[in-house]
C-alpha cells in the first residue's frame, strides 16, 4: 500500500491519488509531476505572453509517451483511467495550455480514430500520432453551432476525382486546436444520409484554409484555428467507419469529459498552493497574512472544495473503469470541477493582492486559462441541462 504523510493530513495529494492509487498508477502522476516542474513550469509564461505554441514541449511530451493522453495505441503500454486523470490534473497544475494540447492530440483527434477508425486507419494514424510525427486536431464546432454543435452545418458529398471515389467537403470551423498547425483534422459533417460524420482530413489539401485565432486572453500558448472548408476532397479511405450518427461524435466527447474535469482541479490545485505559499510570506499589519482568521478561513473553504472535487472525480473514474460511468454524470464532473476550479482561482487571485494579476505569479494564468475549460467541451449550462434533463425526465435544451 502507498506510505501516507501522517504527519501532512490534508496534504492535497490524499484525496487525489494517495489513498488509492496503485504503485504504476503514482508512479505515470509522478513523471508528469517531474516533467511539469523541470520542464514547463520554466519556459511556459513566456511561451503564454507571446503567444506562442511551445513545440519543444510537445517533442517532449511525445518522447514522455504523455502527448496521447492515456488513449489506447496498439503497442503501447495500457494507461488506466485513474493514471491518466492524474496525469491531467498534473499537467494543468503546471499549465492549461500543455494539457489542452495533450487533450486535442490525444484525447480528441487520436481518440476519434482509435475509437472509430478501421484497422487501416488505426496502423497508419496511432502510432505516429502518438509518437508526435502527426498531430492532429478535432474539427467540430463552427461560428454558427457551438453548444448545438449537433445542428452543424458543413456537408460532405460523395464525389470522384481523377477515378478516386471520396467525398467533397465544404463548410466553416471554428475554435479547433491545432487545426492551423497540425497535420491532420478529424471533420465533422453532415453526410447525404443527413447524418453527422466524420472524416480526416490532411491540412494540406486543397481548399483546407485555416487561420489561426489571434487576441485570446486564455490558453494563450496552444493554437486554435478558424477553418475555412472550400471543395475540400478526401478519398473514401478517410471516412470513420465507426461514426454513423452524432452519438457516435458523443461517445469520444464522452470520454474526455472527465479528463477535463481532473485538468479543471490541477488548476485549483495550483491556484491553491499559490495562495499558501504567498499567505505564509507576505507580511500586513506587522503579521502574515496567514495568521489572520479571515485568511485561514479562505484557505479552509478553498482545501475543503478542492477536496470534495477530488474525492467526486476520483470516485466517479472508478465508475468509469468498472464500465459504469453515466453520461450525466460525466457531465456532473466537469460541471462540479471547472466551477469549483472557479471559485479556487478567484479567490486565490484576490490573496495575492496586485501580485495576483502578474504573470509572473502563475495564479492569474491559471484563472483566466479556467475560463476556457469552463466553456469547451459543453459549457456549464450545457452540463446543467444534461444533468437536470436526467433529474426531471425533461429535456430543457430547446
Ligand atoms: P454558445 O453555444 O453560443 O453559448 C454561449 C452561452 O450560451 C454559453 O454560456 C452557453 O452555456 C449558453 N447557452 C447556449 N445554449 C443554451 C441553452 N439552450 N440554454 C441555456 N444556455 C445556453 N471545438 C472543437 O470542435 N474543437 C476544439 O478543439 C475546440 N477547442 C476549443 C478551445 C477553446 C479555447 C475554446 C474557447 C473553445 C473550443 N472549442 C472547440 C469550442 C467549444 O467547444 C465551444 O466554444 C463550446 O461548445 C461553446 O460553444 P460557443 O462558444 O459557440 O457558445
Amino acid at each position: 500500500a502507498p506510505a501516507y504523510d501522517l504527519s501532512q493530513p490534508l496534504d492535497i495529494d490524499f484525496a487525489g491519488a494517495f489513498a488509492d492509487a496503485t504503485e504504476e498508477e503514482r508512479a505515470h502522476q509522478l513523471k508528469v509531476r517531474a516533467f511539469v516542474q523541470d520542464e514547463v513550469l520554466p519556459v511556459i509564461s513566456d511561451h503564454w505572453e507571446r503567444y506562442e505554441v511551445p513545440m519543444d514541449l510537445v517533442k517532449r511530451l511525445a518522447e514522455l509517451d504523455l502527448l496521447r493522453d492515456g488513449v489506447d495505441v496498439p503497442g503501447l503500454p495500457k494507461v488506466s483511467p485513474l493514471a491518466e486523470g492524474l496525469a491531467a490534473m498534473e499537467m494543468s497544475r503546471g499549465d492549461g495550455s500543455v494539457a489542452t494540447i495533450c487533450g486535442v492530440q490525444g484525447g480528441l483527434a487520436l481518440q476519434s480514430i482509435v475509437m472509430l477508425g478501421s484497422d487501416e486507419q488505426i496502423e497508419k494514424y496511432a502510432g505516429p500520432m502518438a509518437r508526435g510525427e502527426i498531430l492532429g486536431a478535432f474539427g467540430l464546432t463552427e461560428p454558427t453551432h457551438g453548444s448545438d454543435s449537433v445542428a452543424l452545418e458543413t456537408t460532405a458529398v460523395a464525389a470522384t476525382r481523377d477515378g478516386v471515389e471520396g467525398y467533397v467537403i465544404n463548410g466553416e470551423k471554428k475554435w479547433i486546436g491545432l487545426g492551423s498547425i497540425g497535420h491532420i483534422t478529424v471533420v465533422w459533417a453532415r453526410g447525404e444520409d443527413g447524418q453527422v460524420h466524420g472524416y480526416i482530413v490532411p491540412q494540406d489539401t486543397p481548399g483546407y484554409e485555416a487561420t489561426t485565432i489571434e487576441g485570446k486572453v486564455a490558453l494563450r500558448a496552444i493554437h486554435q484555428a478558424h477553418i475555412v472548408l472550400n471543395d475540400v476532397f478526401v478519398p473514401a479511405e478517410n471516412l470513420l467507419p465507426g461514426a454513423r450518427t452524432f452519438k457516435d461524435t458523443g461517445r469520444v466527447l464522452f470520454a474526455t469529459r472527465l479528463a477535463v474535469a481532473w485538468s479543471a482541479v490541477g488548476h485549483a490545485i495550483a491556484c491553491y498552493e499559490a495562495a499558501v505559499a504567498y499567505a505564509k510570506q507576505r507580511t500586513q499589519f506587522g503579521r502574515p497574512l496567514a495568521a489572520s482568521q479571515m485568511v485561514q478561513e479562505r484557505l479552509t473553504q478553498m482545501l475543503s472544495v478542492l477536496t470534495q472535487l477530488q474525492l467526486l472525480v476520483k470516485q466517479l473514474t472508478r465508475l468509469a473503469e468498472a464500465g459504469q460511468l453515466s453520461g450525466p454524470q460525466a457531465s456532473m464532473a466537469k460541471y462540479s470541477c471547472t466551477r469549483g476550479a472557479r471559485q479556487i482561482a478567484q479567490i486565490a487571485r484576490d490573496m495575492l493582492g496586485g501580485n495576483g494579476i502578474l504573470l509572473e505569479n502563475r495564479v492569474a494564468r491559471h484563472f483566466v486559462d479556467i475560463e476556457a475549460l469552463h466553456t469547451y467541451e459543453g459549457t456549464e449550462s450545457m452540463q446543467a441541462l444534461i444533468i437536470g434533463r436526467d433529474i426531471t425526465g425533461m429535456s430543457a435544451f430547446a
